[in-house]
């Protein structure tokens, strides 16, 4: 098999690691993406994951608590998320770093750009928790913004409960249709939710090629990093 890219970043939601249940960890689940994801990196691929953490919480989850302190909260929720993910990757074999937008030294290295670049290239899984550090911010655009910042040719996104980006919602309409490709700029026009328009438009402004794919079936994770035409390619 060829890798069809030298970097990537993978971008997890939080609800991948829940197994379609929305919250929680499950470990089954977790432990066969893992496996796809040592199995891209022992093909070559040079890899940094970012993860989300919509399955512990959203900044917009209630409207009781100020936003940033919310969006705190998601993004501690990141974390929780980064050290299962490392915890996976690590029994079975591969060496990770997990590195945080929030110092917090105890329990991962605080994130500092040359660094991650450094663990990438002595063939260690980088893991960025507590996103971009930054309210208001998403873990997609925190995808976004690490892609340029350690120079990565794509980002390959995993989501749960589609295969790629539809014209409209194929889970209420028979007649949806899949792009193969698509446009940052026409993801914009169309409104389609598939990333927040801060993220979409980070990624237009420094080419950098995203690629949805459905995550449910991680031996899509192989395919899309050798190039396969499965998911959706988004590009200028
Ligand atoms: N978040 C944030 N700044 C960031 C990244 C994330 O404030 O740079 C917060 C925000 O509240 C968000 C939550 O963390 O709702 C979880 O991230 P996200 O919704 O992107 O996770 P996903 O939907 O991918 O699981």
């Amino acid at each position: 098999m060829n890798l069809a890219y030298k970097r990537a970043i993978i971008k997890l939601s939080g609800e991948a690691l829940s197994g379609g249940k929305g919250h929680g960890l499950d470990d089954d689940v977790i432990d066969d993406i893992c496996k796809s994801i040592k199995e891209v990196h022992n093909l070559g691929l040079e890899l940094a994951i970012v993860v989300g953490g919509g399955n512990f919480w959203r900044g917009r989850s209630s409207e009781k608590i100020d936003r940033s302190t919310s969006d705190s909260m998601g993004m501690l929720g990141t974390v929780i998320n980064a050290l299962r993910l490392q915890a996976s990757l690590e029994n079975l074999g591969v060496d990770t770093r997990v590195q945080t937008a929030i110092e917090m030294k105890a329990v991962a290295e605080p994130y500092i750009r040359r660094r991650a670049i450094r663990h990438i290239e002595k063939n260690r899984v980088v893991i960025f928790g507590a996103g971009a550090g930054l309210p208001y911010f998403s873990t997609d655009t925190t995808a976004a913004l690490r892609a340029a910042e350690i120079n990565a040719d794509v980002i390959l996104l995993g989501k749960t409960g589609t295969d790629g980006i539809y014209n409209k919602d194929p889970n209420k309409y028979d007649d949806a249709i899949k792009y193969d490709e698509l446009s940052y700029i026409d993801i914009l026009n169309q409104g389609l939710g598939i990333m927040d328009s801060t993220a979409t438009s980070l990624c237009m402004d420094n080419n950098i090629p995203v690629v949805v794919f459905g995550i449910d079936d991680p031996n899509n994770l192989i395919k899309v990093a050798c190039g396969d035409n499965i998911g959706t390619k988004v590009k200028g």
